[in-house]
């Protein structure tokens, strides 16, 4: 299914994310985390891509077409182009098509400054243009709703983002964000700007301390005031975090359904126990939402 015929049937889409194991780990591990993930019914899963393009390693269409045939749940293949070249990126597309994949979302990928990108794509809306072209894939894109890290400005950066939608992105999911107030100014200023797809709000629950400060320091994501407390209250202890950054992400969740928000992809990170704990949580108001 095309996953912009699920946001005509869906008020509000629910959505997780893996991503493959680390090259030195056995593909089966990631078998596990989607027999556990099955049972919270996402209307989709989403597969993470490696930025390198190493069209050798073949996990996110492996894992993709389990998805989708094993677990019969449409999923999402991730695919980066900033280290592809053009003729790569169409086997590529070749394969995912051949494998029956159906949605693609396009991104550049971030620099690696152990690896010189090869500048045949240097944008996403150029992947998502070349997408279009081969025909046959839904396409979607990531935004920021605090501004990419490289953007000098939230503006600019919804342009940017204008030419991804104007290029074919009927989708999009927003980076990681902890204060909503972030991702409402963000949605108000991409509709006032004339961007009218679906915007899934991404919610990462924290549930380590160190793992959140490298994706904040990555991304780019502020941390508010409440949950720089909650991390500093409770680092020290695995499961009070735990349970706190859990609690946290349900607020967000609710809040952002509350306020008629189209979708929430959860970052899962892998982790069963944290997807089940905030899927259990909101299973009533998403069935609610889409009655
Ligand atoms: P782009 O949309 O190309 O934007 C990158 C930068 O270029 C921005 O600053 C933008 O403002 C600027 N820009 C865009 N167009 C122009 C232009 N015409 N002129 C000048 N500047 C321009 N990374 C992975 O490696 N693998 C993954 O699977 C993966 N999944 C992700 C999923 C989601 C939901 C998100 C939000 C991010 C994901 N990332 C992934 C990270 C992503 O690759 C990085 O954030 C990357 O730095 C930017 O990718 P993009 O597709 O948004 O790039």
């Amino acid at each position: 299914m095309k996953l912009a015929d699920l946001f005509t049937k869906r008020k509000a889409v629910f959505s997780l994310e893996v991503f493959p194991p680390k090259k030195s780990g056995s593909i089966e591990t990631i078998y596990d985390t989607l027999e556990a993930l099955e049972g919270l019914r996402p209307d989709y899963i989403s597969v993470t891509y490696g930025a390198g393009g190493n069209l050798a390693d073949n996990s996110t269409l492996e894992i993709a077409q389990k998805i989708k045939n094993r677990y019969h749940i449409e999923p999402l293949a991730h695919l980066t182009c900033v280290n592809s070249s053009r003729e790569q990126v169409q086997k590529s597309l070749d394969r995912l098509e051949k494998a029956g994949i159906e949605n693609i979302l396009a991104l550049r990928g971030d620099m690696n400054p152990e690896l010189p990108p090869r500048l045949e794509f240097h944008y996403a809306s150029e992947l998502i243009g070349t997408i279009r072209a081969h025909g046959g894939f839904d396409i979607a894109a990531a935004c920021y709703p605090e501004g990419h890290p490289e953007c000098d400005s939230l503006e600019q950066d919804v342009e940017h983002l204008r030419q991804k939608v104007e290029m074919g992105a009927t989708h999009l999911i927003t980076q990681l964000f902890f204060d909503n107030a972030d991702f409402y100014r963000f949605l108000e200023l991409v509709r006032k700007k004339g961007i009218d797809v679906p915007i899934q709000a991404g919610i990462m629950p924290v549930v380590n301390k160190k793992q959140i400060e490298r994706m904040v320091s990555m991304c780019g994501a502020s941390i508010p005031a409440s949950l720089s407390k909650i991390m500093n209250r409770y680092g020290a202890s695995p499961e009070a975090l735990r349970d706190a950054g859990i609690n946290y992400a349900i607020s967000q969740i609710i809040d952002l359904l509350s306020n008629s928000v189209e979708g929430i992809h959860l970052y899962t990170m892998n982790n069963p126990y944290v997807a089940r704990k905030v899927s259990g949580s909101i299973a009533s108001i998403l069935e609610c939402e889409n009655e």
